[in-house]
């Protein structure tokens, strides 16, 4: 893929002209009032039928999965394609232009969008009995319900599994849950919660317990969910803690209902997800950067002259549009990669998410600066995006840990024993 199609340019009309007419209008109150941003979002889902889209499909994979599992088949691993599918490569092109479009103005709401219905309903998809997607999935798909995974505790963010402290017992024919869990985005919100823990049994040493996920709902009891965190940016994004003293929970609530379900391989998936999201949203901020800055660029007169004559500022603009030229391709190589039925290993996906976070970031702090004082005024929404975009080399794996992802790759290809 070389541009954007035809099509793909008029849906990237329709959510801009939607985003601008419903979202931007109201982003002080997103921005600074703490309105929520379920509604708009819901408002969003319904407008382009997103929400009806997602539940077809899920619907007839769902059959699918059950007619394999009555003719007692594992499910099928699904190999690259031999020819190129139009079809797939456009489904991943319009997963893709609301999260560019959105992040143009507010990076946070499509943070608690792809949490709610990426991260926790493809969670549910991939690892639960058919029964628990029935329950729980279709609620999320059409954001009639607000999803929040939880991984990330005080005491382990990069190292997600080695310092877990939330624990499951088993408890009769059920568990007992207990733990903290932190930074989770839609967490003070959420109805249904994916909550990873370790299975404590009494005999294993903690860091040999296996890791099981399970779905909560948001007002279980036992569960608390705090106010949304005060944070930098992202604040169209609730972010919360969550806080479980002996919340009890039958078998139907284990991911799976099966302790042989181990949750490690999964929450991977799950990372290497957020990771590709990064570039579509890096691309909406630096998009939007550069049509600011060059209209600024050109408006501004300093010296008797718009601002844009003098090569200094030349020069930030001749950057930023490399970046965006760069974090493109990055993206139209996803949607390819999807046509042939591909998706990139952990390590590209990796190289991505550092290359797009770090150029984001960069393009903001520039665009601040060529902005001038107007620059570090809320006005001006370039400080808004430059408050947003530093997260994306935190969340989803800090830079450093994509960095020793990339690095392991290139020493160790075949993996290492330790
Ligand atoms: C706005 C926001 C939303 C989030 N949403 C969610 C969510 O929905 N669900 C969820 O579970 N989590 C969520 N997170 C948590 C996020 O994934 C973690 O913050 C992130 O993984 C980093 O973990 P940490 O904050 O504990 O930092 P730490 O792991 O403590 O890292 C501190 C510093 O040490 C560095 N470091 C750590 N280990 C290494 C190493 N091996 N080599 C080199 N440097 C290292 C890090 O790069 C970093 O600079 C969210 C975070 C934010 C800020």
């Amino acid at each position: 893929m070389i541009e954007w199609s035809e099509t793909h340019r008029q849906i990237r009309e329709m959510f801009r002209r939607f985003v601008e007419a419903e979202i931007v209008p109201h982003i002080d109150a997103y921005e600074h009032e703490g309105r929520p941003p379920y509604d708009v979002l819901r408002k969003m889902m319904k407008t382009f039928g997103a929400g009806e889209m997602a539940l077809a499909e899920f619907r007839r994979e769902l059959e699918r999965e059950r007619a394999r599992r009555e003719r007692g088949e594992a499910a099928a691993e699904r190999g690259p394609r031999t020819s190129f599918s139009q079809e797939a490569a456009d489904r991943a092109a319009l997963r893709a232009i609301p999260i560019v479009e959105l992040a143009r103005h507010s990076p946070g709401m499509i943070t608690a969008l792809g949490v709610s219905v990426g991260l926790t309903a493809g969670a549910i998809q991939r690892r639960g009995t058919i029964a628990q997607q029935e329950r729980f999935v279709p609620p999320l798909l059409t954001m009639e319900k607000i999803g929040a995974w939880a991984i990330t505790e005080p005491g382990s963010g990069s190292d997600a599994f080695g310092a877990m402290k939330s624990t499951a017992r088993r408890d009769g024919d059920g568990y007992v849950l207990n733990g903290q869990k932190t930074f989770i985005t839609n967490g003070p919100y959420a109805d249904t919660i994916v909550f990873i823990c370790k299975l404590d049994d009494g005999v294993t040493p903690p860091e040999q317990r296996k890791v099981l996920s399970f779905v909560l709902d948001g007002e279980t009891p036992g569960l608390v969910r705090s106010k949304p965190l005060r944070k930098m940016g992202l604040h169209a994004s609730p972010t919360g803690e969550l806080f479980l003293d002996g919340v009890r929970v039958g078998r139907d609530r284990l991911l799976g209902e099966s302790e042989d379900a181990e949750a490690r391989g999964d929450a991977k998936v799950t990372f290497g997800a957020e990771r590709t999201g990064v570039v579509a949203m890096a691309l909406g901020i630096v998009e939007r950067c550069l049509e600011l800055c060059t209209d600024y660029a050109r408006t501004r007169v300093q010296f008797g002259r718009p601002i844009g004559e003098f090569q200094l500022v030349q020069l930030k603009l001749a950057r930023m549009q490399v970046a965006r030229m760069n974090i493109q391709n990055l993206l139209f190589r996803q949607i390819e990669l999807a046509g042939w039925g591909r998706s990139m290993d952990l390590a590209e996906a990796s190289a991505c998410k550092l290359y797009c976070a770090q150029a984001a970031m960069e393009v903001c702090l520039e665009a601040v600066q060529l902005f001038g004082g107007n620059g570090y005024m809320a006005e001006y929404r370039v400080e808004q995006l430059c408050r947003d975009a530093k997260v994306l080399q935190i969340y989803g794996g800090t830079d450093e840990i994509q960095v020793s992802q990339i690095a392991r790759a290139l020493l160790w290809p075949e993996g290492r024993a330790s």
